[in-house]
């Protein structure tokens, strides 16, 4: 049995909700909603069957084709919305625990390390990928401190990525509300878009070429 969260992609498999038992299936990958029944968004795992490699790497590849294009539409065409959509993609990519697609598809990811100097307890997002010959794993990078607000734990990058991409998601409620004044504000989104185009380099993706063929595909 494996614990999983609500508000995530998960495989097929039997689930139960850990606050009233409530037990269901789903029949394909989705998306895992928080209990119908209850409202509580943890439940534990039978996971039936996961996806092959080929799998995998088709749905990988489908993500960040998704990322490069909400990228150029939040960043290039100003169209605020799709700060949320390049949020899911890299939660699906980096912040799944172990459903995460990077890790998954590009064994071992390495990034570069932040350049940990603080200005009034913020990283800067220039400094976020700062180090190109000190790298660190996955984990580590998920952890790297974005910011110490006053009343508040620290925001890490994990936090960030996940407060975004839940922000059309409904009802997300937690203990996390105090840092939600800081993530809402000016910063999140160059650290979004930082990331976003750190990974679509990593994975050896052409942006430039990709934005090209999605261009004549509109037209
Ligand atoms: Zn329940």
């Amino acid at each position: 049995m494996q614990q999983v969260f609500a508000n995530n992609f998960v495989p097929k498999g039997r689930y139960i909700c850990l606050n009233c038992s409530k037990e269901f299936i789903l029949e394909k990958r989705e998306y895992l909603r928080p209990c119908d029944e209850c409202g509580y968004n943890q439940f534990k795992a039978n996971i039936i069957l996961q996806m092959s490699g080929d799998e995998l790497k088709e749905k990988c590849r489908d993500v960040i084709r998704v990322l490069e294009v909400s990228t150029f539409l939040f960043e290039e065409k100003g169209q605020k919305e799709f700060l949320n959509v390049m949020a899911i993609n890299l939660r699906l990519l980096l912040c799944d625990g172990e459903n995460s697609l990077l890790p998954k598809v590009y064994k071992n990811p390495q990034f570069n390390k932040a350049n940990a100097k603080y200005k009034d307890n913020v990283l800067l997002p220039k400094d976020l990928f700062f180090n190109e010959l000190e790298q660190v794993d996955l984990n580590t990078f998920l952890g790297t401190v974005l910011a110490y607000p006053r009343n508040a734990r620290p925001i890490t990058v994990k936090k960030c990525i996940r407060s975004v991409a839940n922000k059309l998601g409904g009802a997300h409620v937690d203990s996390e509300m105090e840092s939600d004044a800081f993530l809402s504000g000016t910063l999140a989104k160059y650290y979004i878009t930082e990331v976003a185009k750190y990974i679509i380099d990593m994975c050896e993706f052409d942006y430039k070429k990709d934005i090209g063929e999605f261009l004549n595909l509109m037209r």
